[in-house]
């Protein structure tokens, strides 16, 4: 396989799909550059070496060309990053885009305006009526699969090679996260950077396992859980299951959980999940006390209550000190760990404590040698709000990625390079 290190890029033009999905606030000014800081080592290397990266990029979730997701917002900050004036192209499959790409010269760099400007970038048919029937979408479907196909070819004729480091997107087929790799051969794809770091990291809490290993799935829902979980109890050797889901499990085991957030419709999933750690000999743990609330708000009166013993009109948002006390003490033991989810409500401040007791143990745990991945949206507002992102060993910027890699899912955009 090609890698971005051994890659000479001189006099080279490379397609380099990237996450500049960056938060904008109403005036359109970035409020978190971090994502495009994290592609700066591979586009440097790229201007370093001779080349001309050609930046590829979807903003937002337009549903056609819309002047409020247009790459041109974040067009000065790339350039002032990037330390060379990134010209622009206003339609990525346009005559403006192929015309700059052709003349671009050693050392300059191309942005391409939002990719999912064309419902081509996604393979999605746009504007279906709602009472369209099932011929008509497949119709509509069919459509939109043709004309990717030019869409793809459009843009990968303007590069010599392709690089991805788009992470965050790796779980999609896109035309431009995976379908262009097609038009390259092996030597001129490669990952970029901060995707092979993502990728080793995965790689490392999957199958270069520590042991014990130790996952930490926080979060509300069970549901959106489930498939994770399931395929964790074959890999962890402790399963710390705590957030809004702790209150599913507690109700089904027969506790009382006064106005807590649970699924109803999972109580019997829950059971099972008990039983199938039980089976395969994975150490469940669950919260055994929480700080409880008399409403769903920072300035509520709080207590501390067994977790299956609160009152009507309280509800669970955090845990309490006992099972601070557990988890750390599970997780301190911990040569390998994954993180994802918050303990509590970690919004409110006064429901913090947990999640940041959690964080303090996955830190000593890393001092001490362990490997410590967080990931997940959540779990990286966490170790950001608690400055402890840089005493972890790795912070993922994949969220449904890193998720679906974890669940053991080939990720399209990995596999277009790698082969799997
Ligand atoms: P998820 O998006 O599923 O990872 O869930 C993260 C969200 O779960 C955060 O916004 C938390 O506020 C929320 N959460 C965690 N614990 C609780 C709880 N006990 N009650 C309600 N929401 C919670």
């Amino acid at each position: 396989m090609q890698t971005i290190d051994k890659f000479n890029f001189a006099g080279k033009k490379a397609f380099v799909r990237v996450d500049f999905n960056v938060p904008l606030d109403e005036n359109f000014n970035i409020t978190d550059d971090t994502r495009i800081r994290a592609a700066l080592p591979t586009l440097k290397k790229i201007l370093a070496d001779g080349g001309s990266p050609i930046i590829g990029s979807h903003l937002g979730r337009p549903k056609g060309v819309d002047a409020k997701f247009s790459l041109e917002h974040i067009l000065s900050r790339v350039s002032e990053l990037l330390g060379v004036d990134v010209q622009f192209a206003n339609d990525c499959v346009g005559e403006d885009a192929a015309k700059k790409a052709a003349a671009l010269q050693p050392g300059q760099a191309l942005l391409l305006e939002n990719l999912r400007f064309y419902a081509e970038e996604e393979g999605k048919p746009r504007g279906l009526a709602a009472d369209a029937s099932d011929e008509e979408k497949a119709a509509a479907k069919k459509a939109v699969k043709e004309s990717q196909k030019e869409f793809t070819k459009k843009l990968a004729s303007y590069a010599d090679c392709y690089v991805n480091d788009a992470f965050g997107t790796a779980h999609r087929a896109h035309a431009s996260t995976a379908l262009i790799a097609e038009y390259f051969d092996a030597d001129n794809k490669m990952f970029g950077y901060l995707m092979e770091k993502e990728v080793l990291a995965v790689q490392k809490v999957m199958n270069d396992i520590n042991r014990p290993f130790t996952a930490i799935m926080g979060g509300s829902k069970v549901s959106s859980k489930i498939e994770i979980i399931e395929n964790l109890l074959d890999k962890v050797d402790n399963l710390i299951i705590t957030g809004g889901m702790t209150y599913t499990f507690t109700k089904a085991k027969g506790g009382k959980i006064g106005n807590s957030i649970c699924e109803d419709d999972k109580l019997q999933l829950a059971l099972e999940l008990i039983e199938k750690a039980k089976e395969k000999g994975v150490n469940l743990v669950l919260a055994v006390d929480a700080k409880i609330a008399d409403s769903f708000s920072n300035d509520a009166n709080t207590k501390f209550a067994p977790v299956g013993e609160i009152p009507d009109g309280w509800e669970g948002l955090d845990i309490g000190p006992e099972t601070e006390k557990i988890y750390a003490e599970v997780i301190k033991n911990s040569k390998t760990i994954l993180w994802n989810g918050p303990t509590g409500v970690f919004e409110f401040d006064n429901f913090t404590h947990g999640s940041r007791s959690v964080g303090d143990a996955v830190v000593e745990a890393t001092k001490n040698g362990a490997f410590s991945l967080v990931g997940g949206g959540d779990s990286v507002a966490c170790v950001n709000k608690f400055g402890i992102a840089d005493q972890v060993s790795y912070v993922s910027t994949g969220g449904g990625a890193l998720l679906e890699a974890i669940e053991g899912k080939t990720l399209p955009g990995i596999a277009a390079i790698r082969g799997y």
